[in-house]
């Protein structure tokens, strides 16, 4: 099942086809329905729908197992109040950045500097499993040597372009982008 998507159109489309699908964990058709909202920062300063939750509802008619879900855009991070393409933004700044203190500063990161270290340690526990990923997509690039973490991105620059490149992971992967496992 589809849980991350590039627009709200798509995610209203989808929610529109819950009776005829089936439940990712119980395997029960016609059980899955609306089951309201997510709210969270949109933007630094602005609170809106994040997510789109659904569940698989038990009731008279149907042994539904109440599992619920919840459907994204593929631009949003769990509990970050900045888009994945700010942070991708981020991470271009530090590739060019003598320290990550500097690429703090000239990025205008909408966080802390103890946010940007703790965000960079996140992004250094996520190496394998996004490194396992892009591989399982094509080869990394050639004749890049240097930070580990910074061939992961030179990697996910080679597999989806410069633009928003962790949107496209997330929505190509179904993957949260800061998954450690
Ligand atoms: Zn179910």
């Amino acid at each position: 099942m589809q849980f991350f998507f590039q627009t709200a159109e798509e995610i209203g489309l989808f929610r529109s086809t819950l009776p005829f699908c089936q439940c990712p964990a119980c395997g029960m058709t016609g059980a899955m329905i609306r089951h309201g909202y997510t709210y969270w920062f949109i933007s630094p300063t602005e609170n809106g729908i994040r997510g789109w939750r659904i569940r698989c509802k038990p009731s008279n008619h149907h042994e539904g197992c109440g599992a619920t879900w919840l459907l994204r855009l593929g631009d949003t991070l769990p509990r970050r109040c900045f888009p994945a393409k700010q942070l991708w933004a981020f991470i271009q700044t530090l590739l060019d950045a003598r320290s990550l203190k500097q690429a703090w500063e000239r990025s205008g990161f909408p966080c802390s500097l103890d946010t940007a270290y703790r965000l960079y340690r996140r992004l250094q526990r996520c190496q394998t499993v996004l490194r396992t990923h892009l591989c399982a997509r094509g080869p990394p690039p050639r004749g890049k040597t240097g930070v580990p973490l910074f061939q992961v991105f030179a990697h996910l620059e080679k597999e989806f372009g410069i633009l928003s490149p962790i949107t496209a992971y997330q929505i190509s992967f179904q993957k949260d982008f800061l998954a450690v496992a």
